[in-house]
């Protein structure tokens, strides 16, 4: 006769979280699983998963039923026009800001051509596991789980995707098993090639946030990110003014490097909201840099990203109204 506590052990190990009850009545094992957020392909690959093991362990009948409760989950893309801007350092600090805020956070690093949320979300090197074809997210000291492309391919590699190929990357890691997560965060590669139309074609996201720097040349390609979502249907959130205003280490007097309100007047000037400025801070690198991503900590470089989550949040859970009106 089977075991039920070691029934109950093997059963978590392989759907973590998901075992809502196990009743072994003699020979029958009977066993209901969460499949809360998993793909077709995935709740098939569970159930033929815990069949297999309640048998492994002596069930004559095993009765598997899968529960979901569906997660209606609002897809955030973060993208800018070209590259270095910060991009990847917004998304993966406003993922862990919203996270503090207590939605439950999937971050998702679709950027073909440099992968850095592994090493910004200190889990470099760490492979995700499937079952069946389905990911399971790399979890993260920040409450915040991550698929990366940096984890599907060595990192040379990444820049010879293109077409079908970073297509079916990406539903690879927009298809992982997200379990409860309520909200994805997607670092969208620079510009507007493959990657951002299957993402905003197929997975059609519930808004974008726009990352620019106060340059007026990263605004030019700011807006033409803008508008491939907006001709797309897609409601842009707002955008994000990143590497304004430089606090002097020594002196803490400021200064403007890259010019400053740029960003804040291209919004108006488009009719979109302002989301508000991240400092040029030495602090926000050396912190990214070691995997330590500020949002997660105390102090001014946290409050900015934990006010820009305010305002993302706001505008989800309003459908769409008043991101810069708090
Ligand atoms: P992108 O994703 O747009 O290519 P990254 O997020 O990789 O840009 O940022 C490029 C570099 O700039 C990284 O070294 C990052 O640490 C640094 N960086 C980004 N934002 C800031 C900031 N506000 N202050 C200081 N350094 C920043």
């Amino acid at each position: 006769m089977p075991d039920q506590t070691r029934l109950q052990a093997a059963l978590e190990s392989l759907a973590p979280g998901r075992v809502q009850s196990l009743r072994v009545d003699g020979e029958r094992v009977s066993v209901i699983l969460d499949a809360t957020g998993l793909s077709s392909d995935g709740q098939k690959a569970l159930e033929a998963d815990a069949k297999a093991l309640l048998t492994e362990h002596g069930a004559g009948e095993a009765r598997v039923l899968l529960t979901s409760d569906r997660v209606k989950r609002q897809i955030i893309a973060i993208a800018s026009g070209k590259g270095g801007v910060g991009k990847s350092t917004v998304a993966a600090n406003l993922a862990i800001a919203l996270n503090r805020a207590g939605r439950k956070v999937g971050l998702i690093d679709a950027d073909i051509y440099g992968p850095s949320q592994p090493k910004l979300m200190n889990v470099e090197g760490i492979k995700p596991t499937a079952r069946q074809k389905t990911l399971i997210p790399v979890q993260t000291s920040y409450g915040v789980p991550l698929l990366s492309m940096g984890q599907l391919v060595a990192a040379d590699q990444a820049i010879a995707w293109r077409g079908p190929m970073a297509a079916g990357a990406l539903a690879q890691l927009a298809e992982g098993d997200w379990g409860d997560c309520d909200t994805l965060v997607i670092d969208l590669p620079p510009g507007t090639g493959d990657v951002q139309l299957t993402m905003i074609q197929k997975y059609r996201p519930t808004g974008a946030v726009i990352v620019s720097t106060p340059q007026d040349l990263a605004l030019i390609d700011a807006r033409r990110a803008i508008d491939l979502f907006t001709k797309a249907g897609i409601p842009v959130i707002g955008i994000v003014e990143n590497m304004a205003g430089y606090a002097c280490p020594h002196c803490g007097e400021i200064s403007d490097p890259f010019g400053s309100g740029g960003a804040e007047a291209a919004a108006k000037e488009l009719g979109l909201p302002f989301l508000g400025r991240i400092p040029l801070a030495i602090a926000i690198r050396t912190a990214s840099d070691a995997g330590q991503p500020p949002a997660a900590g105390t102090g001014p470089e946290a409050a900015a990203f934990i006010d820009l989550a305010g305002r993302v949040s706001t505008w989800l859970t309003d459908g769409g109204r008043n991101a810069a009106d708090q």
